[in-house]
């Protein structure tokens, strides 16, 4: 199979407010795509990063009593982190208003597009919502409140630059419907068709520095103007590959975008239009390759309620911990109690491709009990205790069938000459490992991380199942009234091995921690494996924060060591 070039981007979320559960979906979607190319052989470059110039941080600066700078700061580096918590793999992270690398980009796009003659000067007065950074119709209002934060919107007049959006119509159309341009899942393909063929108005595209309170980058040759959100934000996805001074045939942005197979961009329903429409004129406009995959994501609500789009913080009601659910929002209040694998897995395993999901820290316990601390943990340690028990740890996994691999394990590299033969009443594990590859990489292809998390975990139910029914210490008995070592207690405990060591590999995109703590388990490197250890010990749900304890096991320094 021909290896391809994939480009993948996270969007760049507001620092006016902290990191929520919502956004840590988006961000291991993200990582699992990236993890999985770069499993089967892409090169893979995921980019993530935030928006510091939108005015909604300077009015959350403005509310906190602090400068924008500071805010930015505070906040954006709380975003990065969460590379560390989550165990994310992007390989790099811009930040709008301190990369060097952005303003030059900025700069350049909307210098393209206005070549192009797509930029004029236009009186505009509208509808604005501020938390929305905005303009509203009088029909899109809710009883003449913003429908996302119930309140009135300001009447706002000025002159701006504006886009010509209208030009581009017939070509988006043709991107999209062609599939060049691929959007899913196919709803949202279809609702952003719909939006087009409705008619599309040219939007605004520049504030006046005075409400933009001077934070911003400047309009090219108007310094009365700082440039909106649009060529700004959705900029970075170009810009942190060093567009503002790319040339000729060499360099990121002809390495990464222009030349790359796949330039995907994983976005939530509610920045749809801007990803999809919006960014691709902006691009058409200044003549560069549109992106070729969007993915949308839903929603997550929390316990029952919306997670507010703008209003996360402290002051947020859904924010606060409670007794019940302590830090449900919190991401990485989340991975302290339980673990980053319980809450990755959680994401992909039971939040579905199309449609909102509930969120809740039980589902979350239920989930990671039931899959890894039942499943894989079970299964890993018993078949290594099996292997101590009876074969005094020493063991010769079977080789690994076609299409598969076991490479987090050291044991890839060892001989494998004289492997021993698969028991024949393994072969529905066997079939099962050899089938999971393909099951994957079909699934994520069409973004759907529920059945590519069941495909995997399809190994651990095979596996638990051929323990139970080859019955090693049944082996184990008839070995001692015989006598003798008995080759197919050999072959049963080899073919237990290699499928924990496939299943490590497999895992890894999902759960880079709890798949390099079931290779280390699995590691017949040097002839004997390890010790028996619990690779996922079950979350005790006790009063309060006593679960942090189960949490605080996981992230010992035992399991820091994470093959990224
Ligand atoms: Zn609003």
């Amino acid at each position: 199979m021909t290896t391809q070039r994939v480009y993948l981007s996270t969007t760049i979320p507001y620092v006016n407010s902290r990191a929520h559960v919502g956004h840590a979906l988006e961000l291991v979607q993200a990582d699992v795509l990236a993890r999985h190319h770069r499993r089967i052989g892409d090169e893979v470059r995921l980019q993530s990063g935030t928006d510091d110039n939108s005015l909604k941080n300077v009015l959350a600066a403005e509310a906190a009593g602090i400068t924008t700078r500071e805010l930015v700061n505070r906040n954006a580096g709380e975003f990065a982190a969460l590379r560390e918590h989550l165990s994310l793999s992007f390989d790099d992270f811009i930040r709008t208003s301190s990369d060097p690398r952005h303003r030059p980009g900025v700069d350049r796009l909307w210098r393209a597009c206005a070549a192009s003659g797509d930029l004029y000067r236009k009186t505009y007065e509208g509808l604005y919502c501020v938390g929305c950074e905005q303009f509203y119709t009088e029909a899109e209002l809710d009883a003449g409140n913003c429908p996302d934060h119930g309140t009135p919107p300001q009447l706002v007049a000025e002159e701006n630059w504006f886009f010509r959006l209208s030009k581009y119509a017939d070509r988006l159309l043709a991107e999209i419907s062609s599939g060049r341009l691929r959007i899913e899942p196919a709803s949202r393909r279809n609702e952003v068709l719909g939006f087009i063929a409705s008619g599309l108005e040219d939007f605004s595209a520049s504030r006046s520095v005075a409400r933009a309170r001077g934070w911003g980058i400047e309009v090219p040759d108007d310094p009365s103007q700082v440039i909106y959100v649009w060529w700004d934000a959705l900029g970075n996805y170009i810009t942190s590959l060093h567009y503002g001074t790319s040339s000729g045939g060499s360099g990121d942005y002809q390495r990464w975008w222009v030349g790359a197979d796949r330039r995907t961009h994983v976005v939530g329903k509610g920045v749809l239009r801007f990803h999809a429409v919006y960014w691709p004129a902006i691009l058409l406009s200044a003549g560069e390759p549109l992106p070729t995959e969007i993915f949308v994501h839903d929603y997550l609500t929390v316990a029952g309620r919306k997670i507010s789009k703008s209003a996360t913080g402290p002051n947020d009601p859904i924010g606060q911990p409670s007794a019940k659910d302590p830090g449900a929002n919190d991401p990485v209040a989340l991975v302290r109690c339980y673990g980053a694998d319980a809450l990755r897995w959680w994401l992909v395993r039971d939040v579905p491709r199309v449609g909102d999901t509930d969120f809740t820290v039980d589902k979350l316990i239920a989930r990671a009990n039931e899959d890894l601390a039942n499943g894989v943990g079970n299964l890993v340690n018993r078949v290594v205790s099996l292997v101590h028990t009876y074969r005094n740890g020493v063991v010769r996994p079977c080789a690994p069938p076609p299409g598969t691999s076991r490479w987090l394990a050291a044991a890839a590299s060892a001989d494998r000459r004289g492997a021993p033969d698969w028991p024949a009443d393994a072969a529905e594990v066997r079939a099962t490992l050899e089938a999971t590859p393909d099951a994957v990489r079909a699934a994520l292809a069409r973004f759907d991380f529920r059945a590519a998390a069941a495909a995997v975990f399809r190994i651990v139910e095979q596996a638990n199942r051929y323990a139970e029914t080859a019955a090693p210490w049944h082996l184990a008995r008839a070995e001692r009234t015989n006598g003798a070592p008995g080759e197919r207690l050999d072959r049963v405990l080899g073919a237990l091995v290699a499928t924990c060591q496939v299943l490590a590999s497999e895992l890894w995109p999902f759960l880079p921690d709890l798949a390099a703590r079931v290779a280390g388990a699995c590691d017949d490197f040097g002839g004997r494996l390890p010790t028996p250890q619990p690779v996922f010990p079950r979350i005790e749900v006790t009063a309060g924060n006593e679960s942090a304890r189960a949490g605080s096991r996981l992230r010992s320094p035992q399991y820091a060591a994470v093959a990224r």
